[in-house]
């Protein structure tokens, strides 16, 4: 028989956690589903794939991005390259903020719906508002130990690149360090290889987990919002990012989702873009063919800054929340949303549930009541899965752009990709 390639594999699992977790979810009270299937089985697969690749992430994107950022001669490139990458994820969060405020408007999703038939969830918003200043100066590390440490993703890109610039200027000085560093991160890069061997595994217990937890009955008064969430989300991963990649990168969509799948597939179990950010960054450098320079910068800045897929569901429940508490908006309210949405993705953290409480900063901004966030907490779980999916397969179209206008050859070879994702 075939040996089944990887993103097969994480397919049928993602699928038998589906039908499992459904057919579970009636008996979810009972002492031994509890105690013996959700927890020893779909946690401990389930947690053990998150915290095995959350190891990874940091030596991952600090070796890479040394060693790229080293790569890199002309420092103006590195200027370039973070300019080009900060206008496009700005560029396309607004896109996806307008597109949803367009469809949800269009539609009129709130309309008839009543707040009593929605089971409300009372959520903490404390944490709802951050600046844009104190996110700007949260990047600065006074700390780069603690920094790396905790995970601070965008501290940690600062301080590699730095060190990439140092190692770069100083030459043939530093070439031990630099070849130390080039080999962790082969050894890095073969732990993520040995982690993701695991995933179906990993998965299924995401899967089943979430499914024998929430079930589908959540989902039915609040079907309408769910689907229009979909529904924006899949407009703009076809129209602004295929389109951008068919026209702009000169890269056949469809290669693009055949070596993408597995990833996207990470994404949307995890419901963490920080989960998925070693399968991106591995896809983009193996199969896809970027360079470490410019992948391990744009990579982990998406998935700490980019979040499209966020914005989208923070304009599309600020139209429903409106509708149903009979609020008018106008233009101007319009503007403020795009703008605050697209900022509080910036603050979003790639972490599941992060998105839905940065709702917070748009519906204040406009003078909505937050409880509004209860109304759509309900199938939050659910939505985030989606919404992850389109915040990494924003960064990947990124990166592939940025990779493309700086002279890269990409591979758009799809028999090559199978192999090397086969070996991942
Ligand atoms: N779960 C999302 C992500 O990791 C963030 C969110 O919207 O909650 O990309």
């Amino acid at each position: 028989m075939k040996r089944l390639n990887l993103t097969a594999k994480i397919f049928i699992a993602l699928i038998l956690g589906v039908i499992v977790g459904i057919f579970l979810h009636p008996f979810k009270e009972n002492f031994y589903v509890n105690k013996y299937i959700v927890d020893f089985i779909f946690n401990f697969l389930g947690n053990g794939f998150i915290r095995a690749i959350k190891m990874v992430v940091v030596p991952l994107v600090f070796t890479s991005l040394v060693v790229g950022a080293a790569g890199i001669e002309d420092i103006r490139k590195l200027g370039r390259v973070g300019f080009k990458t900060l206008s496009f994820y700005l560029g396309t969060t607004a896109i996806a903020v307008s597109l949803a405020l367009g469809v949800g408007s269009f539609i009129n999703i709130g309309k008839g719906v009543k707040v009593d038939q929605i089971a409300t969830v009372n959520v903490n918003t404390s944490t709802s508002g951050t600046s844009f200043v104190d996110t700007l100066l949260r990047m600065i590390p006074t700390n780069p130990i603690e920094s790396l440490s905790k995970g601070e993703m965008l501290q940690v890109i600062v301080f590699s690149i730095l060190c990439g610039i140092a190692m770069a200027s100083l030459g043939e000085k530093v070439k031990n360090v630099r070849k130390n560093l080039e080999e962790l991160n082969k050894i890095v890069l073969k732990i993520v290889e040995i982690i993701m061997s695991f995933s179906p595994y990993g998965i299924f217990g995401l899967i089943g987990n979430t499914f024998t937890n929430f079930g589908i009955e959540a989902f039915l008064p609040l079907m309408k919002y769910f689907l229009v969430v979909v529904l924006v989300l899949a407009l703009h991963f076809i129209f602004t990012y295929q389109g951008m990649l068919l026209f702009i990168a000169k890269y056949n969509p469809i290669t693009f989702v055949k070596k993408f799948a597995s990833t996207m597939m990470v994404a949307f179990s995890t419901s963490s873009s920080g989960a998925a950010l070693p399968y991106s960054l591995k896809t983009m450098q193996e199969s896809f063919g970027v360079s470490k320079g410019i992948s391990s910068f744009t990579i982990p800045l998406g998935s700490t800054i980019n979040m499209d897929g966020t914005a989208i569901m923070q304009g599309v429940a600020t139209i429903f929340i409106s509708q149903i508490y009979g609020a008018h908006l106008g233009m101007a309210d319009f503007l403020t949303i795009i703008l605050t949405a697209t900022l509080a993705s910036i603050g979003t953290a790639g972490v599941p549930g992060v998105g839905v409480i940065m709702l917070g900063m748009v519906l204040t901004e406009v003078g909505l009541p937050l409880e509004g966030i209860g109304l759509v907490m309900g199938i939050d779980r659910f939505v985030d899965m989606f919404r992850t999916v389109t915040n990494v397969c924003g960064d990947a179209v990124c990166t592939l752009i940025i990779a493309k206008s700086e002279g890269e050859e990409l591979n758009k070879d799809e028999k090559r990709s199978e192999k090397i994702v086969e070996n991942i």
